[in-house]
């Protein structure tokens, strides 16, 4: 029997899996895998020039049968915005995930060119500006995920029910899932849908470093930590450069001192690049459940198995 619900109907996929657009990890290839198993691939233009996003795109339509979903996600810090939107309409992308930003600033024109658009959020606040600027549907991700992240330290666990509450339209838990049971907590909760980075980071068709991917199934739990608060709060594995962070904030360090301390291109140094020491490592809590790197597809079948078994056990419960 088919599944069907609001996210699968909206995005028109098989199950309401979907992996996250994430700098450096989703290249056109993770997408292509994840929405040829059934899911949601999402390209992650934060970390393409306009040429590079394009290209992507391309390749990715190229890999799918036709009519298969794909998405790309832009993230509203982006400093080539307008080059991207223009190419995402141009190239006539079916879906688009925005985040870090002002849903109003382009749900309206994305959507006057038939795009669909789902934007992602860390507080009820902006689930709430989000559905009134008129997106489709609304990602919360919870203080567990990795990269860019709320201030508010809000978890999944809470934001889930309390964004269900205060909207009417489709939600996608985001944050700390990585497996069956996660997903059917989330759904429990109220989420219509599940958006995992963590676990697609350290798949095959993951453009990471091999030495990042390595590194994130090495990790425990407590090697991860939301840092830089005072620019924009991300969450990094505790490597040398997270140590530099660390001390830096702990002397009350000015925001142009970390920004200095910072640089340029860190994130691409880490990820793509492999430097393990001065990089910096972006990767959600929950890496810490993650042992292997597996092919993006055996991860969407495992996911969507152990939902429905976990579903099924639960059902066994004596009540
Ligand atoms: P291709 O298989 O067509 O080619 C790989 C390209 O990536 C080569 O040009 C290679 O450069 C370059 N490359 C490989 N490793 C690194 C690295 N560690 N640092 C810098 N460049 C590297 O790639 P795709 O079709 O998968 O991708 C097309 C383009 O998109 C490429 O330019 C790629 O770098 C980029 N990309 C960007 C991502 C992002 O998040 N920004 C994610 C994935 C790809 P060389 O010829 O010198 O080996
Ligand atoms: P930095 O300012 O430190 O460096 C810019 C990096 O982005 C460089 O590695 C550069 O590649 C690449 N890049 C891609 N397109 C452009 C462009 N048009 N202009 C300049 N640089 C570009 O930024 P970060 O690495 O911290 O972040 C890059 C982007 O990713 C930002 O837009 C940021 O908002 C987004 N981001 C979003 C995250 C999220 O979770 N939503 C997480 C992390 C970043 P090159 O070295 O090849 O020049």
């Amino acid at each position: 029997m088919n599944f069907s619900n609001r996210i699968t109907e909206l995005l028109n996929i098989r199950y309401p899996i979907i992996q996250a657009g994430m700098v450096w990890c989703s290249g056109w290839r993770l997408a292509a895998a994840v929405s040829g198993a059934g899911g949601l691939g999402i390209i992650g233009a934060g970390s393409m020039y306009p040429d590079v996003l394009r290209e992507h795109i391309r390749k990715c339509r190229a890999a799918l049968p036709l009519q298969t979903t794909f998405a790309v996600n832009v993230p509203m810090l982006y400093p080539d915005i307008d080059k991207h939107m223009a190419i995402i309409m141009e190239e006539q992308v079916p879906v688009v995930f925005t985040s870090a930003g002002n849903p109003a600033t382009w749900t309206g024109t994305l959507k006057a060119a038939g795009i669909r658009v789902v934007h992602v959020v860390s507080s009820v606040k902006f689930a709430q500006k989000a559905e009134q600027a008129g997106v489709d549907a609304v990602v919360a991700e919870g203080f567990e995920a990795g990269g860019h992240n709320g201030r508010e330290e809000t978890t999944t666990f809470c934001l889930i029910p309390m964004v269900r509450q205060a909207i009417q339209i489709p939600l996608i838990a985001a944050g700390g899932i990585t497996n069956g049971a996660g997903m059917l907590a989330a759904f429990a909760l109220g989420a219509e849908g599940v958006q995992m980075g963590t676990r697609f980071a350290a798949s095959e068709e993951s453009s990471a470093h091999p030495a990042f991917k390595a590194r994130v199934i090495g990790v425990k739990e407590g090697e991860t930590e939301l840092v830089l608060k005072q620019l924009a709060p991300v969450r990094l594995i505790k490597n040398e450069f997270y140590q530099q962070v660390k001390r830096a904030e702990l002397r009350g360090a000015t925001a142009e001192e970390l920004r200095t301390l910072l640089g340029r291109g860190r994130a691409k140094k880490g990820i793509f690049e492999g430097d393990m020491t001065e990089g910096e490592l972006e990767i959600g809590q929950i890496a810490a459940l993650i042992d292997s790197i597996k092919p993006a597809a055996q991860i969407v079948d495992e996911i969507w198995q152990e939902f429905i078994q976990e579903l099924n056990r639960l059902r066994q419960l004596p009540v």
